[in-house]
């Protein structure tokens, strides 16, 4: 029997636009040290503190002295490939990091001498187009753990590793995904809770795909409990009662598809909640119509998940996108902050979101506080009391109706790191510049389990869809579409306001770290790291590392110096330059590396 679903293709990309529009830290502690080695300069978490704010408590690099910012030491880090996605880790002197292929790596933060190197050894044929296993976006990872002496490693093939800190010698290796998984990887960073260390499974652009994520025992490795984004086949038990519920809210025969849900970025913990945050994926195949799915939500696509760190049960969920058919995955970075709205102090989550709109949670109750675009956008036009998504009518592009939609799949806000600051209560977030897709379905074979769409193009060659009508453009809210190009925006989520918006990033690529002396460092993807005032937006100072791929930037303290590291490269492009690892700091004499150098 063969089963048909189908697939969304871009039939035009169109780019345009830009606009211009306080606190407490929260009280994280009970985190085995994590909050006390970040407050004193150390970067030990993929977020900095367990929060995932990317605040950085150092303010030796400031307004007045940040131009003397310059290169102290670069590092080759591999044969490169794919994009530098990962937040190096510093401790105790030591840069920890992963690079294409899962190639996990340590150097000297003085110097950037390699201490020890870990290869997988990833077969290379994991991404081959067309191959029934295989990753949509790049043979990339975001990140890796530190723990209890362990570097807690993802391999995009779907093993988990804990590897000695000291000689990168394998402690244990498990396995979140069977080794004949298709269409499954994993390229999110694992987070620690406790002694746990928190993993999920990416690959929500092929089908049959199932979102799930697992904790596994940091000293042993074992599965501890798993969480399901979507539930299963109902002839079977539920795994729990989130995914019962969740099957009400599905019809026909979805399990044969898988559902979608997967996890591939954001994860942000509360120790003293003791819940895990993370979000989920887009629901496949995306046209909700074609899943059969017409009017249901489809519990827990596109959502922002609340769950117990000990049991793996869920709290609450918060779903940004019901019956999501647009690729809004929800699973950007999730920051906890404690913020003053409207004179009472609320702990809440924040989230920039692929969709364009920045939402603002109580991260205890998931009671839904606001949601305010920062994009153009025109899927939705606001949000009930209640949160839910009003999505306009014309946004349901069908087989012969394409419709024309802002962001487009690749996000307004996406996986470049964002920052919020306690000091100025601003979030620092990367956002692309305005783009829209035009979106149809068209129908694919479900059993030859391959790409859904790849950049929103069928792989395979299937037939093209059989558009009878020009498509439909809903109306817009958010900024005007006036300015093009990506920015970095400083927007109040107290007052739900734009700060201030300065030209420079993109939804996907770098990221932002916010410093106690109140810069801005950011990592931009046409190669550039820059310092920027927190409080108005002035750039103050930037350097050309001269290639792109680039990843987020962390900032840590290594002999009473403020350090500023990042990776890029992809080995691949002009100048034929190898991907590095570039850490900065005041006073910096090194020259920059050029192709001809290397
Ligand atoms: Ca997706």
């Amino acid at each position: 029997m063969r089963w048909f679903a189908c697939v969304v293709v871009v039939v035009a990309c169109v780019f345009a636009g830009s606009w211009i529009g306080s606190a407490q830290q929260p009280g994280l502690s009970k985190d085995n040290g994590r909050t006390a080695a970040w407050q004193s300069g150390e970067w030990i978490s993929y977020g900095n503190d367990p929060g995932e704010t990317r605040y950085s408590p150092l303010d030796q690099i400031n307004r007045s002295n940040v131009t003397r910012m310059g290169l102290l030491w670069t590092s080759v880090v591999g044969e490169g490939g794919g994009n530098q996605e990962a937040t190096p880790l510093y401790s105790g002197g030591v840069l920890y990091a992963i690079t294409n292929w899962s190639i996990v790596f340590a150097v000297d933060a003085h110097t950037g001498r390699e201490l020890w190197r870990y290869d997988p050894k990833v077969d290379r044929s994991f991404s081959t187009p067309g191959a029934n296993r295989g990753i949509c976006c790049g043979v990339v990872n975001r990140g890796i753990a530190l723990h209890d002496g362990k570097v807690l490693a993802p391999v995009i093939d779907g093993r988990m590793v804990a590897l000695d800190r000291k000689s990168g010698s394998v402690l244990w290796s498990t396995r979140l995904l069977p080794e004949d998984s298709t269409g499954y990887s994993i390229t999110m960073a694992p987070r620690v809770a406790g002694n746990k260390v928190i993993v999920g499974a990416a690959g929500g652009e092929f089908t049959p795909h199932r979102g799930f994520f697992s904790a596994f025992d940091v000293h042993s490795g074992r599965e501890l409990w798993r969480f399901y984004t979507v539930p299963g086949d109902p002839s079977k038990p539920f795994e729990s009662k989130a995914v019962e519920a969740a099957a009400k809210t599905w019809t026909g025969e979805w399990w044969k598809y898988g559902g979608g849900g997967s996890l591939w970025d954001g994860l942000s913990y509360d120790p003293e909640a003791n819940l895990i945050y993370v979000g989920t994926g887009n629901g496949v195949p995306w046209p909700q119509i074609l899943r059969g799915q017409d009017g249901y939500d489809n519990l827990y696509v596109s959502s922002i998940l609340a769950v117990n760190a000990d049991t793996g049960e869920l709290k609450w969920h918060y779903q940004a996108v019901p019956g999501d058919s647009w690729d809004i995955d929800t699973v950007q970075q999730l920051i906890l902050a404690d913020i003053e709205i409207e004179g009472r102090v609320r702990k809440v989550l924040i989230q920039a979101s692929k969709g364009g709109f920045l939402y603002v949670l109580d991260r205890i109750t998931g009671q839904f506080l606001s949601a305010t675009p920062f994009a153009p956008l025109n899927w939705a036009n606001g949000h009930d009391a209640d949160g839910r998504p009003k999505i306009n009518r014309e946004a349901y592009y069908t087989t012969t109706q394409p419709a024309v939609i802002s962001p487009s799949s690749g996000g307004a806000a996406n996986w470049a790191a964002k920052a919020y600051s306690p000091n100025t209560r601003l979030v620092y977030m990367p956002v692309g510049g305005f783009s829209s897709r035009t979106y149809v379905a068209i129908p694919f074979d479900l059993q030859a389990a391959r790409s859904i769409q790849e950049n929103g193009t069928p792989r395979g060659g299937r037939m093209p869809p059989q558009v009878v009508a020009s498509p439909v453009t809903p109306p817009y809210i958010g900024p005007p579409r006036t300015l093009r190009g990506g920015y970095l925006v400083a927007f109040d989520p107290a007052t739900r306001t734009e700060r201030w918006r300065v030209e420079g990033g993109g939804g996907s690529g770098g990221g932002a770290v916010v410093a106690a002396s109140n810069i801005v460092l950011q990592t931009i993807n046409d190669g550039r790291l820059r310092a920027l005032a927190a409080e108005d937006g002035t750039v103050l100072w930037e350097a050309q590392t001269g290639q792109g791929g680039i990843g987020p930037p962390i900032s840590y303290q290594l002999d009473g110096k403020q350090h500023v590291s990042f990776l890029s490269g992809t080995g691949r492009g002009g100048g034929g330059l190898r991907p590095m690892v570039y850490t900065f700091a005041l006073d910096g004499k090194a020259p920059m590396p050029t192709a001809s150098a290397q």
